[in-house]
């Protein structure tokens, strides 16, 4: 290890040193052979992280723990969580370690997080590992998030370690290294609540409003302001999740970060054809998660967060219940007008002054076209692509996709009288996403040793929104014999 090496990374450990009652000090597990397989050159830089380091022996041993800078101090997070309705009053990183924190080129801090680095005591019966595929798949999806605009998790690394690892086959195990505004999650207020100790739930909420709203300090209530700012942040977040089609799958409340970012990339897909009832996990057999309850189960969460925040809210329970639940309204609102929004530029129109004739015809508008979706199987990211196509003049791709001409005809024409801006559509509706097929093709692949396949995938959803001679067959939708996609927990 040579004096260069060692001054090129500064962790700071910030969480571990203000919320130790909820940070456990851990080591990662070693890895045999580890091998670096993916590293995100932009990221490393933003983070003031040289790539070439990165990719040296010590730089790929840092990458999966065990390499630790000194004065680092990796810890395992505590949290609770409710999953799929059920509480759970201990979840905790099993798998995962917080390294710690960097300073990136804003000057913000951004956690550096590792999956798959071992058992933890929060383990249960865990193995503490991950495998590639699906930790290629949180890279590939979170980035191609990051380039559509939608705040989210970043993906520094894959890398694999070596070792074999027993899922249902024996398969290669791998760590990801995340990067996040901070791995605050409802569930780490679930958690502190649980403890009865009202020191430590105030810290935590201190802490999250100097990382992530700043704000909410100078505000007559504090922590209601924060409260606010958690539900302003998801309602947007998820209304951006449901403009691109996002399904993310396991949205749990310990899957749920206070800074909005979208996290926990486990089974999350994107909906090829429109469907409101699209669920890709195969334990989500209720459908909880699917595609057009998001916004609802977020709502859900928001409420979980109400009752673990009401003390800091006021003392007084009796006060508190109510401005907890006035806040909690505040999500429909922002979810209604960040999706209204979304979907007038995504039709090429602005939302048009509240309560004027032409916001109510581009509201009309907005409803007409999730009817003409719903009623055919519809290609969802193909339609607005060619939809924009239409608003240059040329309505034959469009066409060729939808069941009821009449219907798509008759909307049209009150459409086009708006004059709808193709750039802007351009600009919103997506040509490249991590479509289904795609990713099973890459992660096969890569599984399988080769890694080509992943890095043209990357390329295409990395820069979404300009169309480029040569990725055509990844503008395009799912084959026919690609049939029914399903992820799977315990990945
Ligand atoms: P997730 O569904 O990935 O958000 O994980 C839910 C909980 O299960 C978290 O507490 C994880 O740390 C834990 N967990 C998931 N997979 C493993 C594993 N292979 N070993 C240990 N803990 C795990
Ligand atoms: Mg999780």
């Amino acid at each position: 290890m040579t004096a260069a090496a060692e001054s090129i990374v500064v962790l700071g450990g910030r969480f571990a040193r203000e919320l130790e009652e909820l940070a456990v000090p851990w080591a990662a597990e070693e890895a045999p052979d580890p091998n670096l397989l993916v590293l995100n050159g932009p990221l490393a830089a933003e983070l003031g992280l040289d790539p070439a380091y990165l990719g040296s022996e010590e730089g790929v041993r840092f990458l999966v723990g065990n390499h630790v800078p000194e004065g680092a101090t990796p810890v395992a997070q505590a949290y609770a969580g409710h999953q799929f309705g059920g509480y759970s009053p201990l979840l905790g990183d099993g798998r995962a370690l917080l390294l710690g924190e960097l300073e990136d080129a804003r000057g913000l801090l951004r956690d550096l997080h590792l999956k798959g680095s071992g058992r933890t005591p929060f383990a249960r019966a865990g193995d503490g590992r991950a495998v590639v595929g699906p930790m290629l798949r949180e890279y590939v999806v979170s980035e191609a998030m990051h380039a559509l605009g939608i705040p989210t998790t970043r993906s520094l690394a894959v890398v694999a370690t070596g070792r074999q690892v027993r899922r249902d086959d024996m398969l290669p195990g791998a760590v990801l290294a995340r990067v996040a505004g901070s791995h605050l999650r409802v569930g780490s207020f679930q958690y502190a609540r649980a403890t009865e100790n009202m020191e430590l739930l105030r810290r935590l909420a201190d802490h999250a409003i100097s990382r992530h709203y700043p704000d909410a300090a100078a505000a007559e209530n504090p922590y209601l302001a924060l409260y606010r700012a958690v539900v302003a942040a998801q309602a947007s977040l998820v209304a951006q999740w449901m403009l691109v089609g996002f399904v993310h799958g396991v949205m749990n409340t310990d899957n749920m970060a206070i800074s909005g970012e979208t996290i926990d990339y486990g089974p999350c897909a994107f909906i090829d054809a429109f469907n409101p009832s699209a669920v890709y996990s195969s334990i989500d057999v209720g459908g909880r998660y699917a595609y057009a309850n998001q916004p609802v189960m977020a709502e859900w969460n928001l409420a979980r967060l109400a009752e673990a925040m009401l003390p800091l809210i006021d003392e007084d329970q009796e006060a508190a219940v109510p401005l907890a639940v006035e806040a909690l309204g505040g999500f429909r609102r922002h979810y209604s007008a960040a999706w209204s929004g979304g979907m007038a530029a995504k039709l090429g129109l602005a939302a048009g002054k509240p309560e004027t004739a032409e916001a109510a015809e581009v509201s009309d508008l907005v409803d007409g076209v999730t009817g003409i979706l719903k009623d055919g199987p519809v290609d969802y990211t193909l339609f607005f692509r060619n939809l924009a196509k239409a608003a240059r003049g040329d309505s034959r791709p469009v066409r060729g996709m939808v069941m009821d001409l009449g219907a798509y005809d008759a909307w049209a024409e009150r459409w086009q009288k708006l004059g709808p801006d193709a750039g802007l559509m351009d600009r919103t509706n997506p040509a490249y996403i991590p479509r289904n097929h795609l990713v099973e093709e890459a992660l096969s692949a890569a599984t399988g040793g080769d890694l080509a396949p992943l890095h043209r995938l990357l390329a295409a959803v990395t820069a979404p929104y300009s169309e480029r001679p040569g990725l055509e067959r990844y503008a395009e939708g799912a084959p026919e014999d690609f049939g029914t996609y399903m992820t799977f927990c315990g990945t």
